[in-house]
């Protein structure tokens, strides 16, 4: 274990210096409003600063390896994973002051951007321009580009146009030891060298502070139709799910809810529940308005051949507006249901989606625990949102959590489809990856930085 200095009125004055006064939060009240992200672990931070350029991070890292105490970068802070958090003390560094759009280029469709931008900010300036940002994570009112691109951040939109990873052409970072880098392309293509772009993406604030990114644009689609379906359960539902992508149409969002979701929400729906265990998929298509119009159509029949018994189509804004508003509700019921709640976010094969949530039974039994189940049925992601009502049992809760992601990962699947493993899921690392993997990925933050001064404690278990 690495031993950090704390941070000391010495080393409080010596950024002053640096950085100015007005940057600097070190209010106890206003430090525990930094304490804590969306995943509700708590560290607080010994100092916040707020950083307004790039220079002021390079000074900072500058000083954090004079000085060795650990610097963590926070956007949003709707991380579900705790990467934001001063696990092992130090300076928490908001990104929030570089938010300007600096450009968008609509010959090229490339947009460059602050890390500090709200994500949503980005879609719709790309919208206002005639453009599309596809990622669309369902915090993007929260969370900050910079963040996504940390967590290399999905969405429902994945299933047809991937993740934020996919709409990075190149960044610029402050690496741990303040020195600044430029990396990948300003073109479509480009295969010079190592690609750091893409390893700085995803590494949670671990390798580098982003302070630009330069994020590939669309053309806008024409129209875009959604629809949801109703079936008796999730074994019908994920097998209309494969008849659609098998037959060739690729929607921009196919989602699914359990039946304990749908239970939660049972009076915003526009149907009776039927069966036992029902299920819906919500789908959205999007495109050339001729191809929307035939795409909905033709997945219309296919829900019908595949035993939906209720298809209902939402044709404007407003009416698949009503259709998310459920989805997004199921997550605010289940914090609002359960005293205790671990959010998992895995990945299984298509083929076994509907297996992994006919076993959910077995282990609610098994350890006391109740699991809601949503998620992005069109590339196997699903929330796994492990419950209980007696806050005693969370070592029980966290057994239950264990056994689910080792079925998981007998299914072939993965244990973090976009949360990140930030504090959260750093114990399950070596579940899924080998031990030569581990050391290799060890060595890489070793190399980047060699103090460990930049987020310490994050994806890697403690040893
Ligand atoms: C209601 C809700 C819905 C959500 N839905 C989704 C979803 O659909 N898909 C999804 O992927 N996630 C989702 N999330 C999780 C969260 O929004 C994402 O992980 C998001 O990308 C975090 O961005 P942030 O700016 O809030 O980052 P933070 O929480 O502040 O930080 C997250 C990580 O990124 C690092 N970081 C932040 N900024 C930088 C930077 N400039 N340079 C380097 N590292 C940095 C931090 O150190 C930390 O490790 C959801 C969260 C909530 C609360």
């Amino acid at each position: 274990m690495i031993e950090y200095s704390p941070v000391t009125e010495k080393i409080k004055e010596a950024i002053r210096q640096k950085i100015g006064l007005d940057s600097i939060i070190d209010a106890p009240e206003k430090l525990a409003e930094y304490a804590s992200d969306a995943s509700k672990i708590q560290y607080l931070p010994e100092l916040v600063v707020c950083a307004k350029s790039v220079g002021d991070i390079q000074a900072l890292m500058e000083l954090a390896n004079i000085h060795r105490f650990p610097v963590t970068p926070r956007g949003g802070g709707s991380g579900l994973a705790g990467g934001c958090l001063p696990s092992l003390g130090g300076v928490v560094l908001l990104t929030g002051g570089l938010n300007r759009i600096k450009s968008i280029d609509h010959k090229n469709f490339i947009m460059k951007v602050e890390p500090g931008v709200i994500s949503q900010q980005v879609r719709e300036a790309a919208d206002a321009a005639g453009l599309f940002y596809p990622p669309d994570p369902a915090g993007m009112d929260l969370s900050t580009i910079g963040g996504n691109a940390a967590t290399d951040a999905g969405g429902p939109a994945c299933v047809k146009y991937g993740t934020t990873r996919d709409y990075i052409l190149g960044l610029e970072a402050v690496l741990p030891d303040g020195r600044l880098i430029s990396t990948g392309v300003q073109t479509r293509k480009g295969v010079v060298g190592y690609d750091l772009t893409n390893l700085l993406v995803g590494s949670e604030g671990t390798l580098g502070i982003i302070t630009s990114l330069t994020l590939k644009l669309l053309a806008k689609p024409a129209a875009t139709k959604g629809m949801m379906c109703v079936f008796n359960d999730m074994v019908a539902a994920m097998n209309c799910v494969a008849a659609i992508m098998s037959q060739g149409y690729l929607p921009s969002a196919i989602e699914f809810l359990d039946h304990k979701c749908l239970a939660l929400v049972g009076e915003m729906l526009p149907f009776a529940l039927p069966g036992v265990k029902p299920s819906i998929l919500i789908i959205e298509v999007d495109g050339p308005q001729s191809q929307v119009t035939e795409e909905i159509a033709a997945i219309c029949s296919i829900a019908q051949a595949e035993a939906a018994i209720e298809v209902i189509q939402a044709d404007n804004a407003e009416e698949r507006a009503k259709i998310w508003a459920v989805r997004r509700q199921v997550s605010l019921r289940i914090h609002e249901y359960a005293k205790l709640y671990i959010s998992e976010d895995i990945v299984v094969p298509l083929s076994a989606i509907a297996e992994l949530v006919d076993a959910l039974p077995f282990y609610e039994q098994k350890y006391g625990i109740e699991v809601f189940a949503f998620g992005h049925a069109g590339d196997g992601n699903i929330h796994l949102n492990i419950t209980t009502q007696d806050p005693d049992k969370e070592g029980l809760a966290r057994e239950g959590t264990r056994d689910l992601l080792e079925l998981t990962l007998r299914l072939q699947g993965t244990i973090s489809g976009e949360h990140g493993i930030g504090i959260a899921k750093a114990r399950y690392l070596s579940m899924e990856l080998s031990e030569n993997s581990i050391e290799l990925q060890r060595d890489i933050k070793k190399l980047f930085d060699p103090n460990l001064v930049l987020n310490p404690g994050k994806i890697f278990p403690e040893r």
